[in-house]
């Protein structure tokens, strides 16, 4: 038997679980997280905890899920700080500024992509996220799609094939023949190191059709399809996440009454993404439109250098209640648990027996203060399975 671990005196536990607290965070008040091997072994109260051999006093700080960001793009090189500054004094934002990024990411090496990567992933690890997707996308050649890839998959097992990201500068006027090497040679290129494949379907990347073709493609060569849809404006992208059984539909900022009720009756979660609304200053998707008709939503950072350059789960979390009129409660578990089901993940998002012991702790008393105190660092300490704190208080 490995080691326990006990973790006392939580002043509000969030498990996600509601057969082990109440409503449907599942909170337990003075609660106890009991750690072995790596994964939850009990979770109860503090009062009731047997003895263990290493006892850590939380003093009454909040405790919740470690954060699941399942949608980012960290694959890339250079910024577009320039091009936010413009959008700020007046520009509209437009697909079309990832080229840039493409430009900047052919032409840095290996090791730079991969020190960016970390970067970018310790940041994510200090805002209290345990578990993270990243994309492809900035390549968009055989060669930079699979490196990317390839990278990726060194940090997480939660990598997404993006090469239908937009079409690049050289196949200019010939859209279908690059959507045919991205469902041909450059998908069986990536796909050993993918899990996912996604398309941004959306006004200046992708329709519906060329969508299509590509997630079939993925599908058949055993990747899960995911989606970036209705971003930009209302078009078919939910419609076809869901007749894909997508895992996620993600953005779903242009929805009718049929896309909601698709995405209700559906397995398919509407993966909100305020961050690039935040950042390109347009209008954010209807939540409470989506969770009143029985959507279930997850919650990302979209962390990407155009559109969304945050890592802040508790950004997303203060902007999903002050701004898309969501509950302070209903953001955490779509941050947390709403997350491992964009994932398809029943292992995270949650602090029940058999979990992983993906967990957070805050310096406040409830993980409403992660809404009420915006802008505000409340991440007290990050652990991740196997047990080891990686970022001290
Ligand atoms: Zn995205």
């Amino acid at each position: 038997m490995s080691e326990s671990t006990a973790l006392l005196n939580i002043g509000s536990l969030v498990t996600n679980d509601p057969a082990l607290g109440e409503g449907a965070l599942g909170i337990i008040t003075g609660g106890a997280i009991v750690i072995q091997g790596g994964r939850v072994s009990w979770v109860g109260r503090s009062a009731d905890v047997d003895a263990t051999t290493t006892v850590i006093d939380l003093e009454g700080r909040a405790v919740l899920p470690g954060f699941v960001d399942s949608h980012a793009h960290l694959l890339f090189a250079g910024d577009r700080a320039d091009e936010f500054a413009a959008r700020m004094n007046g520009e509209p934002y437009a697909a079309g500024g990832i080229r840039r990024t493409v430009t900047a990411t052919r032409a840095a090496t290996d090791e730079h992509l991969a020190a960016n990567l970390r970067r970018l992933a310790a940041e994510l690890r200090r805002s209290g996220v345990t578990t993270f997707e990243t994309k492809s996308g900035y390549g968009l050649t055989t060669q930079d799609e699979a490196r990317a890839l390839e990278i990726a998959r060194s940090v997480t097992d939660e990598t997404t094939y993006l090469g239908a990201h937009v079409v690049p500068a050289e196949f200019e006027g010939r859209p279908d023949d690059y959507v045919a090497l991205v469902a041909g040679d450059m998908l069986h290129s990536c796909a050993p190191n993918s899990k996912w494949i996604d398309v941004f379907c959306d006004e200046g990347a992708f329709d519906v059709d060329q969508s299509r073709t590509v997630l079939l493609a993925g599908i058949a060569a055993g990747l899960a399809p995911r989606l970036h849809a209705n971003q930009l404006q209302h078009g078919g992208g939910v419609q076809l996440a869901v007749e894909l059984d997508a895992a996620s539909a993600d953005h779903c900022t242009y929805l009718d009454d049929r896309d909601i009720e698709a995405l209700a009756a559906s397995n398919t979660v509407a993966t909100l993404l305020p961050g690039a609304e935040f950042s390109t200053r347009s209008r954010y998707p209807d939540a409470r439109r989506l969770l009143d008709a029985g959507a279930t939503i997850a919650l990302a950072t979209d962390c990407n250098p155009g559109s969304s350059y945050t890592t802040s789960m508790s950004l997303m979390i203060a902007l999903a209640v002050r701004d898309m009129h969501m509950t302070p409660d209903e953001a955490v578990w779509s941050a947390t648990f709403g997350g491992s089901m964009a994932l398809r993940r029943n292992d995270i998002g949650r602090l029940s027996p058999g979990s992983r012991a993906d967990i957070v702790s805050l310096n406040a008393p409830s993980h409403i203060h992660l809404a009420y105190r915006p802008g505000v660092d409340l991440i007290d300490r990050v652990w991740q399975a196997p047990l080891t704190p990686k970022v001290a208080a």
